[in-house]
C-alpha cells in the first residue's frame, strides 16, 4: 500500500493529525493507498503559504508562469501510463477513460499556457476629454480548489492551471474517494522549482478541512466542482467574507430525439452519454424524451444496445464500463429504482445491482411509464439508469426538458436545421449537443444554470473567473 504527503510550500508533509484516508480499489475491495486526513490546521497552514507567495507570483511574466503549466504538461505526459493505472484503480475507470483523462489534462496544462500572451486588459473611451481609461485584468488572489471523485485528475486542473497562469495561488483539496492520482501529480510537481507556496495540495473532510479553507479570510475565491449541497454549503459558508464562489454542480441532462432523427446516431449518442464512466459524469445524458413515433423501435434499439454493454474489470479493454465508485452509490442508484418501480415505471432492462464477485456494479438499465414530476425523471442518479419518456409536440418536450432544477447540458437529435436552432433557442442548459454525445472540449465554456452552479471553467471565459478587474482613470 502506498503512503502520501499533502505538498504545503513547496515540501511533502506528513499531516500534524497522524490521522489517514484510505483509499478502496472500488472493483477490487483492496486498499491501495492512504493519504494523510489533514484538519483545520493543514488547512490554514496551506493557505498562509499561499497567501505569502501570491503577491510576488503574481509579478511575475504571464508567459514565465505558463513555463511551469508547460513542465506540468512533460511531467504528466513522461508518468502517462503509470497514471493511468493508478487513476483507474483508485476509481475503478475504465483503462481507456483512464488515458484518454491524463492525456486531456496534459494538454489542458498546455493549453492554459498558450493563453499567456493572449489575455489583455482595455482601453475604454472616456467621458472627459484627456483622459484615458485602462481596464487591467488583475488575479483574484489565494484561490481554494475542492474537486469530485469522478474526473479527479481533469477537474484537478481544471483549477490549477488557470489559478496559476493568471497569477493566482492555490489550495486544491481532492475527493476523499479519489485522491492518489492527484498526490501523485503532487509528488511530480515537488520536482519542479515552482516557488514554494504558490500550489498547494492538502487532503480531508470536505466538512471539516474543506469548510475551515472555505470560511478563511485569507481566502479570495472558492471554486467547487461536486454536488448541489456541497454548493449550497459553500455559498453559506463564503457569506461571512464574501468570497466569490465559482461552482460546477450536478446535472439532469434531456436527451431529445425528433421523429426525423436519424435513430441509429441517436441510440448510440445517448447510450454513449448515459453509460460513459458507470454514469458517473455530471453531464451524462439522465432522461431521454422521443417522439411518439419512432418511441417503441427507439426503446427497442437502445434496450438491444444497453444489453450489450459489457461491464467488468477496468482493466480489460473489452470492458465498457466498470464499478460504481462505492457501496454507497450503489445503494442510492437502486433505491432510486425502487422508489421509480413504486411509482409506476416498468424496467426494459436491468433495473438492479449486478450479479458480480467483486464490485458495485448496477445494470444497464432502461426505464419506461414514469410521470415526468417522478423523483427518477427529476433528480440525478449519477448512474447506468435511463428513464426514456415519449412527447408528441415541439412545445411539450421543450416544456419538458426545462422542467428541472439543473441547467448543465442537454441535446437534440434531429436531421432538420430549423428544430436544432429553435431547440438551442428555447433549451435553458448551459450546454446543447447536436446529434452527437455529451461531452466538452477544453476551449468551450462549461457551466451550469439554475442549480448546476455559478460561474464556469474552460476557454477563455473559464480564464476570466480567476480574474478581477481594476479600472484606471488617467488625466493627462
Ligand atoms: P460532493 O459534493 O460529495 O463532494 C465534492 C467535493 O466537495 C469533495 O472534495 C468534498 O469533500 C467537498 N465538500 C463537500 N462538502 C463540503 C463543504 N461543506 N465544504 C467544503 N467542501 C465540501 O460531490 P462528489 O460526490 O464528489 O461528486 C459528484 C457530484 O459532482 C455530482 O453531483 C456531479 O454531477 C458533480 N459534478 C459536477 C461537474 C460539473 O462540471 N458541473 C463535474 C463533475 C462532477
Amino acid at each position: 500500500m502506498k503512503t502520501f504527503k499533502q505538498f504545503i510550500n513547496g515540501k511533502l508533509i506528513d499531516s500534524h493529525s497522524k490521522d489517514w484516508i484510505e483509499v478502496e480499489n472500488p472493483f477490487t475491495g483492496e486498499i491501495i493507498a492512504r493519504v494523510p486526513k489533514g484538519d483545520a490546521e493543514d488547512a490554514l497552514a496551506a493557505l498562509d503559504a499561499a497567501s505569502k507567495s501570491q503577491t510576488a507570483w503574481a509579478a511575475t511574466t504571464a508567459s514565465f508562469r505558463a513555463g511551469y503549466l508547460k513542465k506540468m504538461a512533460e511531467l504528466i505526459r513522461a508518468n502517462r501510463v503509470e497514471l493511468a493505472r493508478t487513476l483507474a484503480q483508485e476509481q475503478a475507470k475504465i483503462i481507456g477513460l483512464a488515458q484518454v483523462e491524463i492525456d486531456f489534462t496534459a494538454d489542458y496544462f498546455d493549453y492554459y499556457a498558450g493563453w499567456a500572451r493572449i489575455y489583455e486588459g482595455e482601453i475604454i473611451n472616456s467621458d472627459r476629454q484627456n483622459e484615458n481609461m485602462l481596464l487591467f485584468r488583475k488575479p483574484v488572489g489565494v484561490v481554494v480548489g475542492i474537486c469530485p471523485w469522478n474526473f479527479p485528475f481533469f477537474v484537478m486542473a481544471r483549477k490549477v492551471a488557470p489559478a496559476l497562469l493568471t497569477g493566482c495561488s492555490i489550495v486544491l483539496k481532492p475527493s476523499s474517494n479519489t485522491p492518489v492520482t492527484t498526490f501523485e501529480f503532487a509528488k511530480l510537481v515537488s520536482q519542479l522549482d515552482l516557488p514554494k507556496g504558490v500550489l498547494n495540495f492538502i487532503s480531508g473532510s470536505g466538512k471539516t478541512l474543506g469548510n475551515t479553507l472555505v470560511k478563511s479570510k485569507l481566502t479570495d475565491m472558492v471554486t467547487l466542482t461536486g454536488s448541489v449541497e456541497a454548493g449550497q454549503e459553500i455559498i453559506t459558508a463564503s457569506a461571512e467574507n464574501v468570497t466569490k464562489v465559482s461552482l460546477e454542480l450536478g446535472g439532469k441532462a434531456p436527451a431529445i430525439v425528433f421523429a426525423d432523427a436519424d435513430i441509429d446516431i441517436a441510440v448510440k449518442g445517448v447510450l454513449d452519454s448515459r453509460i460513459i464512466f458507470s454514469g458517473q459524469v455530471c453531464n451524462c445524458a439522465e432522461r431521454a424524451y422521443v417522439h411518439k413515433s419512432i418511441y417503441g423501435k427507439f426503446v427497442e434499439k437502445l434496450a438491444a444496445a444497453m444489453k450489450a454493454v459489457k461491464y467488468g474489470d477496468p482493466f480489460d479493454a473489452t470492458t465498457v464500463y466498470s464499478s460504481q465508485i462505492d457501496r454507497a452509490q450503489q445503494t442510492k442508484i437502486d433505491e432510486m429504482v425502487v422508489r421509480a418501480k413504486v411509482a409506476g415505471a416498468q424496467v426494459v432492462t436491468g433495473g438492479k445491482k449486478a450479479d458480480t464477485k467483486t464490485g458495485y456494479f448496477y445494470e444497464p438499465t432502461i426505464l419506461v411509464g414514469m410521470r415526468q414530476d417522478s423523483e427518477i425523471v427529476q433528480k440525478e442518479v449519477f448512474g447506468p439508469v435511463l428513464p426514456v419518456l415519449p412527447f408528441s409536440e415541439y412545445e411539450e418536450v421543450i416544456a419538458l426538458a426545462n422542467d428541472c432544477e439543473y441547467g448543465l447540458t442537454s441535446s437534440i437529435f434531429t436531421t432538420n436545421i430549423n428544430t436544432v436552432m429553435r431547440g438551442i433557442k428555447d433549451l435553458k442548459f448551459g450546454e446543447t449537443y447536436v446529434n452527437r454525445e455529451h461531452f466538452e472540449g477544453m476551449q468551450g465554456f462549461h457551466a451550469g444554470w439554475r442549480k448546476s452552479g455559478i460561474g464556469g471553467a474552460d476557454g477563455k471565459h473559464g480564464l476570466m473567473e480567476y480574474l478581477q478587474t481594476q479600472v484606471a482613470y488617467i488625466q493627462f
